[in-house]
């Protein structure tokens, strides 16, 4: 697939669209050989943006992170088609680590900090594919500028930090490793609405000063769409749909399924859930 895109129009008005940085092609995953979770999904991540990928449980938002960071293996899970290249390179092949060292990191689901290791001692953790002190120390300070409330907890033990502080850890142990893309999977999950917000201002943050760039899993797809810059639903395996964030925001089935709005009436997610699994999306 082409790396570049066409430069915005013919009068040259705008900037030309970003580079490619990402570029899942048909994956399918299957569990256990027998379980096909992904069926032929497809997604590009420019260089600098923020991507959604939006949809209910089980939808294989997870799983479509575990394929790009090639997470898959521990889980009994493989790609069996379809092709995962970042920069034009496939990448399919490679290590977690060969990713990490590539600019690729991982923010797990649920967060998973060491319990027993202070906050500062987990971000140091995510420096082990890094070798100079200095940059290493550098990089520390730039999290705390970040993430000021790991700064007052460095010394705190993790498993008794607030599950915010925890998500904070999370996403900073990752910025140790100096990342291109950042793969965040639900960074919403168990966490006050304040909170959330608080978060998702950092990731805003981190992408328009430092330019990382975020595919972004998420169930809470209202806040999502308000810090993407564009999204992709996944249901049952397949994208449904996909837009610039605002479009989706402002689609009426978006509305009705996943932002619990439709027809002057407000539903619980629950509901758009089961409703949508009777809806087809593309008719
Ligand atoms: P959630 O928000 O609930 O995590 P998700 O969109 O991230 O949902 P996945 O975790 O990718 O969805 O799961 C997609 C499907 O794959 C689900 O039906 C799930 O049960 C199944 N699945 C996930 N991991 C495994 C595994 N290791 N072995 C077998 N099936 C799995």
């Amino acid at each position: 697939m082409d790396a570049t895109s066409r430069s915005a129009g013919a009068d040259g008005a705008g900037p030309p669209p970003r580079a490619v940085l990402l570029d899942v092609n048909g994956i399918e995953v299957i569990y256990n050989h027998v379980i096909l979770v992904l069926r032929g999904v497809s997604l590009q991540v420019r260089e600098g943006g923020i991507v959604a990928l939006l949809g209910g449980n089980g939808a294989g938002k997870t799983t479509t992170l575990r394929a790009v960071s090639n997470l898959l293996e521990g889980q009994r899970g493989e790609v069996t088609k379809g092709s995962i290249e970042l920069r034009g390179e496939r990448v399919e092949k490679l290590t977690p680590a060969e990713l990490v060292r590539r600019g690729v990191v991982q923010v797990m689901e649920g967060r998973h900090c060491f319990a027993h290791l202070t906050i500062e001692e987990n971000l140091l953790a995510g420096a082990y594919t890094r070798a100079g002190r200095a940059e290493v120390q550098a990089s520390l300070e730039k999290v705390y500028t970040y993430f000021p409330r790991l700064k007052t907890r460095r010394a705190s033990q993790a498993a008794y930090t607030s599950g915010g502080e925890q998500q904070m850890c999370a996403i900073g142990r990752a910025l140790m490793a100096n990342p291109t893309m950042v793969l965040l999977d639900e960074p919403s999950m168990g966490l006050a609405p304040q909170i959330v917000q608080e978060v998702f201002e950092i990731v805003k943050d981190l992408n328009a000063r430092e330019g990382v760039t975020f595919l972004l899993a998420e169930q809470n797809t209202g806040m999502a769409l308000q810090y993407a810059d564009y999204g992709y639903i996944l249901e049952s395996g397949r994208i449904v749909m996909d837009g610039p964030a605002a479009d989706l925001a402002a689609n009426e089935d978006v509305k009705e399924f996943y932002l619990g709005v439709g027809g002057g009436q407000r539903k619980s997610f629950r509901d758009a859930k089961s409703y949508k699994r009777r809806k087809r999306w593309l008719a």
